[in-house]
């Protein structure tokens, strides 16, 4: 071979360095690691040459050649017992044996020290080039060379999404939480045309009658092999694969649907709001307001019983195009609320812009607003500053007596959390507000009873 440097190579091996190439490092690898004692330890170091093929363009191919051919040198003359490969066009895999990691590291070190001299065959203005990006990885000889690989070539991803020309070490939780991570959001894809998810409802109440207006729906999922998982666990996934267009659609859908139940025996009495969240996925998809009106259509549920909440955050990106698209839901004639009010840092005139019906006050505020600290300045700011621009208040997360009866002095139109109810399912929320059925959870006085006096 060409620049082998005195490794004996048996199979068959990569024209241009004489180095192993692939299928002979894995037969050679599958070789070693069964004849190994199933506990000893392999090692794997993929060494990637730093931005190649833009080298190789800008300095020609024979110099590229020739970069690789003395990358595969310093390899072997780094490591000499060890098996060396040429993995892919620049990458190279050194497989050691009977190390444990941090003697790996150590040899990688080197193999970064010395790819980082200049190469003498090459212009002194290109010596930089030479430089490394290394992922370095242990396995036990059972576990074989395939699983060997595959977590380096973990590590050499991380070390490549941190910029490159550095090492990274395999980390086995990380690894396995992009596995788990790749499995969830497969399986949020139809989640909800599995019947895997539910929707929980919290009731919202007027807090100077204690009467329920409506509830908020909340999602989770019914897992297989997990349970019932929270949104907290699985919405920013779905988000950022995509699925949550699908979940969010069937959402609406199941919500608009329990709403037109509830709201059916009870056509004289003032209608119960259900109240739904929306991402900012969703919302910047141009199909969504059309897809609202869909569902609305589908379902035949009347449009002003429905409200939409958006997380201040969502509404701070691209205001303008977001803007617009509240204006186009408030044609269709839902209620749209801000979700998360005070985290996002809207400024009032933020809020005058946004056609909002319902500034929704954040827990952080609501927690802060019986102890006389910064959060119930801020809680008291919202409250007047909302007011004064013809918004109705909701406060969420109430726990305690006490918060209640700071936000009702300082004129708080609407509030849920545990105090009243934490989130149910449909027939649970319903039944906790019926007169005589089910248990009033918190003596903080919710009944169909309240509702019907204090509201007519
Ligand atoms: P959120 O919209 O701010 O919903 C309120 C969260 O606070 C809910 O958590 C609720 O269970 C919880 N909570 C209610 N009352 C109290 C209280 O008194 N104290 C405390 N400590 N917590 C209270 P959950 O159901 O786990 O939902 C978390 C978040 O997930 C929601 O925050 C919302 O941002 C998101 N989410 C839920 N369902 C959906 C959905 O259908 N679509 C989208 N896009 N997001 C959803
Ligand atoms: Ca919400
Ligand atoms: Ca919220």
């Amino acid at each position: 071979g060409g620049g082998g440097g005195g490794v004996t190579q048996t199979g068959t091996s990569d024209p241009l360095t004489g180095l192993a190439d692939r299928p002979e490092f894995m037969r050679v690898g599958v070789q070693r690691s069964e004849h190994g004692p199933p506990e000893a330890q392999v090692g794997l170091i993929l060494a990637d040459l730093h931005r190649f093929s833009t080298i190789n363009h800008a300095v020609g191919f024979a110099a590229g050649d020739a970069l690789l051919r003395d990358t595969a040198g310093r390899l072997v003359a780094v490591a000499p017992g060890a098996l060396v490969a040429r993995l892919g066009p620049d990458e190279f895999g050194v497989l050691v044996e009977g190390l444990d990691v941090a003697h790996v590291a150590e040899i990688a070190a080197e193999i970064q020290a010395e790819c980082g001299r200049a190469f003498g065959a090459m212009d002194a203005s290109l010596a930089s080039l030479s430089l490394v990006t290394i992922g370095i990885a242990t396995a036990r000889c059972e576990e074989g060379v395939a699983v060997l690989l595959e977590r380096a070539e973990t590590a050499l991803g991380a070390a490549k999404g941190r910029g490159g020309m550095c090492v990274e070490t395999f980390d086995p939780t990380r690894h396995g939480a992009i596995v788990e991570r790749k499995g969830l959001e497969l399986e949020l894809f139809g989640a909800g045309a599995r019947g895997e998810l539910r929707l929980h409802h919290q009731p919202i109440v007027d807090l100077n009658t204690s009467a329920v207006v409506g509830f908020e729906a909340l999602v989770r999922w019914d897992r297989p092999g997990h349970g019932l998982i929270p949104p907290g666990s699985f919405i920013e996934a779905a988000e950022e694969c995509g699925a949550i267009v699908a979940l969010g659609e069937w959402v609406l859908e199941d919500a608009c649907r329990q709403a037109l139940v509830w709201n059916q025996p009870r056509s004289t009495s003032p209608s119960i709001m259900m109240s739904v969240n929306v991402s900012a996925c969703q919302l910047r998809s141009p199909r969504f307001v059309d897809s609202v009106a869909t569902i609305l259509a589908a379902v035949g549920i009347e449009p002003q019983v429905i409200l939409l909440e958006i997380t201040e955050t969502a509404l701070n990106t691209d205001t303008d195009a977001m803007v617009d698209a509240l204006g186009d839901l408030k044609d269709l004639g839902v209620l749209l609320a801000i979700d998360d009010f005070g985290t996002g840092y809207s400024s009032l005139s933020q809020l005058r812009r946004l056609p909002v019906d319902v500034v929704k006050i954040d827990r952080a505020f609501v927690s802060g607003v019986a102890s006389d600290s910064e959060e119930w300045a801020m809680a008291v700011a919202i409250v007047n500053m909302a007011t004064s621009l013809g918004k109705r208040t909701l406060a969420e997360g109430i726990e305690t007596a006490a918060q209640l009866a700071h936000l009702r002095s300082l004129g708080c139109e609407l509030g849920q959390g545990f105090l009243f109810s934490p989130p149910r399912p449909a027939d649970e929320a319903w039944q906790s507000l019926e007169p005589g059925r089910g248990p009033d959870p918190c003596g903080a006085g919710l009944s169909q009873n309240a509702h019907r006096s204090e509201t007519t």
